[in-house]
């Protein structure tokens, strides 16, 4: 693994049974406190990311944090994929189940034009429920997931082939677990 990579992974923190039993939290506080380590993660999602791309759609609350930083490096603009009732316009809706529980995320209808390019931003796959429905707002849209980057992936979980089985391919994790 490269020492950067190395250096992010060093500040992932491990909360076993979060927020519930059986649940092995990835707790990304001491990477955001670290601006060394932050920007270590964001220069290596990056790399890992097409640069030709249209916008950057992030994941509320925890993509937030990694999409902002990718958009304006890549020059483009941000569409918030948020949880229901926050965004203020006409919004489409998705249903999802999570790893603990299920849940909704909205998108205003507005924010991408057809067969605009978009880099999808999370900061962790699990089963891929979360990302699949931000998917789907954005093919709503008419636009395209060209690429899905996520800091961490967890393996067991299977999220990539359930991405694989919705049609999302080209998806990238820095660190898996
Ligand atoms: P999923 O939809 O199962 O792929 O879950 C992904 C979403 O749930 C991400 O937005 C994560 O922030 C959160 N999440 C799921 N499992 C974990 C975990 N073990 N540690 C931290 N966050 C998690």
């Amino acid at each position: 693994m490269p020492a950067n990579v190395e250096r992010v992974k060093s500040l992932i923190r491990n909360i076993p049974d979060f927020p519930k039993p059986g649940i092995q939290f990835k707790d990304i506080t001491p990477l955001l406190g670290s601006p060394r380590g932050f920007c270590d993660a964001m220069e290596a999602m990056l790399e890992a990311s097409p640069q030709k791309i249209d916008a950057v759609a992030g994941i509320e609350s925890r993509g937030f944090i990694f999409s902002a930083p990718m958009a304006l490096m890549l020059h483009v603009g941000l569409v918030p994929i948020r949880k229901p009732g926050k965004l203020p316009g006409t919004v489409f809706e998705q249903s999802f189940d999570l790893e603990y529980g299920s849940s909704t995320l909205a998108m205003h209808q507005d924010a991408l034009q057809p067969g605009q390019r978009v880099l999808l931003v999370d900061d962790l796959l699990a089963s891929g429920g979360t990302l699949i429905a931000a998917a789907k707002l954005i093919e709503r849209a008419g636009a395209i997931v060209a690429h899905t980057s996520v800091l961490i992936e967890l393996i067991d979980l299977g999220g990539r082939q359930a991405m694989a089985d919705a049609g999302l391919t080209s998806v990238s994790s820095i660190l898996t677990y």
